[in-house]
């Protein structure tokens, strides 16, 4: 099977921006940021999108929550930031592995587009 764009950046194919990673997820910065802040939390683990997750997932997806928030931690975003996952066309997935987007540094508009 070809790989996603997410998986040839966990394999080093792709340079990154790595700000994070353990054994199993890694985070770096989005190539089009959307904010001053912008990084992609995502698991080694090939999932393609967030419907798809089983309970067995589950300790995976609240582990990538976690990183999220100890990278917002290290780049200072005291002030606030979001967690997004789009999940599927309408929501303007775009790279089918499953990622949680870190954005922040400015305020931020309610609701999204
Ligand atoms: P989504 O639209 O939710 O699927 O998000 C995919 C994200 O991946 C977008 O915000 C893109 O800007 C980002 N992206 C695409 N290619 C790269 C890349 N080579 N390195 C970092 N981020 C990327």
């Amino acid at each position: 099977m070809t790989k996603t764009l997410f998986e040839r950046i966990i394999d080093r194919e792709i340079s990154a921006d790595i700000l994070y990673e353990d054994e199993r997820v890694l985070a770096f910065r989005d190539i089009n940021p959307q904010a001053p802040v912008h990084v992609l939390v995502i698991p080694k683990q090939p999932l393609a999108q967030v419907e798809h997750m089983t309970p067995t997932d589950s300790p995976l997806v609240g582990h990538l929550f976690w990183v999220a928030t100890e990278v917002a931690r290290q780049l200072g975003l005291t002030g606030g930031y979001r967690l997004v996952i789009n999940n599927g066309v309408d929501a303007g997935q775009t790279v089918y592995h499953l990622h949680v987007h870190l954005l922040g540094g400015r305020v931020l508009g309610w609701p999204p587009g």
